[in-house]
């Protein structure tokens, strides 16, 4: 029984996997699969590989059938294990943004942002050695493009706000948005009953709110039946899950305008964000704080990160 709980089926083709990464279901790999081909939409990092695998012959396949590697953007945590992954995958293309792509080819200068925020003995912790990609087997998709998976339609969408090199994949047949950390963060545990608390991602370096807000309206003009979020899984957007959202943006990003010139900024703005987070969950009923805090402690650092280089590098 236990085999099976890393995988969850979400629509008709669609698995999700917990890629490891972190902590338990923490980023998520979807698995699509059409007729006896795969794609994988994000790769967790190196240490995701075996859990793939795994998820390959729970349907009698191998990294022979993967025919598409899709990271939404490149930050690490997305894209860390594609190079490995794509060695180990002889027929797989990478399809990724146009202004991700020559990081993919050449990841040093990722590895370099990697290490600014991480520092080097996590940053080994977390990833490993990153590899690079053959350019022969990259495919950039710009706005609009559009994918046939083996007769499945896939198109990607545009969506900075984020990063700049990020998109979302739009899954016509079962309405599914894969919208990478540009929906924001949203976890499963942290549920009640119905309703889910979600927050927005504002890692380094290339937070953008007005852009952010632009993509998930975009986002909501396809009329998702789901979103599916790498941190983490499926959720259905309802308009109170968008306005929540949208307000966690504007709310952050006071936070960032109002305190990250000051000498404790870190501090300040995590602590604010963390109540903001747990006050949100309290209303819709979560009672076990400690967990929360925990479970939140490494988005509000690196959101805290992304607010202060954000306010400090203004132009
Ligand atoms: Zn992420």
């Amino acid at each position: 029984m236990s085999d099976r709980l890393n995988l969850t089926n979400i629509a008709r083709g669609i698995d999700v996997i917990d890629s490891g990464y972190y902590s338990k279901d923490f980023a998520a790999i979807y698995l699509l699969k059409q007729n006896n081909k795969i794609a994988l939409i994000e790769t967790g990092n190196n240490f995701s590989i075996p859990l793939v695998e795994k998820a390959l012959i729970e349907y009698g396949l191998g990294f022979s059938d993967v025919a598409y590697i899709i990271p939404t953007h490149v930050h690490l945590d997305h894209a860390g294990g594609a190079g490995a992954l794509m060695h180990r995958c002889p027929n797989a293309n990478l399809v990724v943004h146009p202004r991700g792509a020559r990081h993919m080819i050449d990841p040093s200068k990722l590895i370099a942002g990697a290490m600014a925020v991480y520092g080097e003995k996590k940053f080994r912790e977390y990833y490993g050695d990153i590899i690079p990609i053959d350019s022969n087997r990259v495919i950039e998709a710009d706005d609009n493009f559009t994918l046939d998976f083996d007769g499945r339609e896939l198109t990607f969408i545009d969506t900075p706000g984020h990063a700049r090199h990020h998109f979302c994949i739009w899954d016509k047949e079962t309405k599914s948005m894969f919208t990478g950390d540009t929906f924001g963060i949203s976890y499963r545990d942290l549920d009640r009953q119905d309703q889910v608390y979600i927050f927005p991602s504002t890692s380094p370096v290339q937070f953008d709110p007005e852009a952010l807000v632009r993509s998930i309206n975009r986002i909501m003009e396809y009329k998702p039946d789901r979103v599916c979020l790498t941190h983490f899984a499926a959720l259905h957007p309802t308009p109170k899950v968008v306005n929540q959202l949208i307000e966690g943006i504007y709310f952050v990003s006071q936070l960032a305008e109002k305190y990250a010139i000051k000498e404790d900024a870190e501090a300040i703005i995590e602590d604010e964000m963390m109540n903001y987070f747990l006050n949100g969950l309290k209303k819709i009923g979560l009672s076990d704080i400690d967990f929360a805090r925990e479970r939140l402690k490494l988005d509000v650092q690196i959101n805290t990160q992304g607010l202060i280089y954000w306010q400090k590098n203004l132009v």
